[in-house]
């Protein structure tokens, strides 16, 4: 099948999409972007995926590329046109074409626009959450306002790579005080022996998930015992689960940190229960056809 993306306005093959040399994303990371799961067609959350592209705008002062709605039609169009059931959508905003120059270019350069869809099978997926994960651990060398989903995502590629060359899934930043931050591209959670769910605050030290955002709100429908409050790696391992979230994993237990066991090395209990329940409280999006609903921005 012939897969298509969208660049600044034309819906193009995939193998011709391409941008400027001198758009900004290409050449000083400078540019937002956002992942959103799709499900059965449909866009899950996509609310509070628009939701955090706006602030994410708004604090690099990057204009909306169009009329948020128009960005939603745009988006359906592309999970339309390469048949995504399941997978996912990835939007990026940059802040233009211009000759290079670190400050900001003319105002009347306009944002750049680039829409992609692909398909991820689920049962991929599920099995790698049947089995768990395991994780690494790194010091955090990334910048202070990782809250905002840029594009530039040089530590995060490195730590990635660093993971999955120690046959990892994905590796945990540890901040000076020997906290977790988040992974590379999920946040963590550990289920303390005593059964509380603790995750770190959305401060400016984690990007604030779109995944993490709803199991909160899950896990406090639930009665369950929550605390959001920083873990250090000692306290993971000896945690009774440890888990790890983001639209594309859902909730993916973790099963081994540093080649340690988590608990008694198999997915937790906990974890297990909560990704269902997680897809139960998602927000998902009219089909393909329907036109979106007015983002709450
Ligand atoms: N933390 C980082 C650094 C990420 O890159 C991501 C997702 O890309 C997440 C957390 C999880 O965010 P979300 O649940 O919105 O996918």
């Amino acid at each position: 099948m012939l897969r298509i993306a969208y660049v600044n306005g034309r819906y193009l093959p995939h193998a011709d999409a391409a941008v400027h040399v001198e758009d900004r994303g290409y050449q000083l990371g400078d540019g937002v972007y956002e992942v959103c799961e799709v499900s059965g067609g449909r866009l899950v959350d996509e609310r509070r995926h628009m939701a955090r592209l706006d602030r994410s705008l708004r604090e690099l002062r990057i204009r909306w590329p169009m009329a948020p709605v128009a960005l939603g039609v745009v988006v359906r169009e592309v999970v339309r046109r390469n048949r995504v059931v399941d997978g996912l959508v990835y939007l990026q905003v940059t802040r233009g074409v211009a000759p290079r120059d670190h400050a900001f270019p003319a105002a009347a350069v306009s944002p750049a626009l680039v829409v992609t869809a692909r398909s991820i099978p689920i049962a991929s997926r599920d099995a790698r959450a049947a089995k768990g994960v395991a994780v690494i651990t790194l010091p955090d060398n990334r910048w202070a306002r990782v809250d905002i989903k840029t594009i530039a995502l040089l530590p995060n590629v490195l730590a990635k790579q660093t993971a999955h060359e120690a046959g990892a899934f994905e590796a945990w930043f540890v901040d000076g005080e020997g906290f977790v931050t988040e992974g590379a591209s999920t946040n963590a959670w550990i289920v303390t022996t005593d059964g509380r769910l603790v995750t770190r605050p959305a401060d400016t030290g984690i990007l604030r998930g779109v995944t993490r955002t709803v199991l909160l709100e899950v896990a406090t429908g639930e009665g369950l015992r929550l605390e959001e409050r920083p873990f250090s790696v000692a306290e993971a391992l000896g945690a009774r689960e440890a888990f790890l979230t983001s639209a594309t994993t859902a909730v993916t237990p973790i099963v081994r940190i540093d080649g340690k066991n988590v608990g008694d090395g198999r997915p937790g209990p906990l974890a297990i229960r909560l990704r269902p329940a997680l897809r139960a409280a998602a927000e998902i999006a009219p089909a393909w056809s329907s036109p979106p609903s007015q983002p709450n921005i």
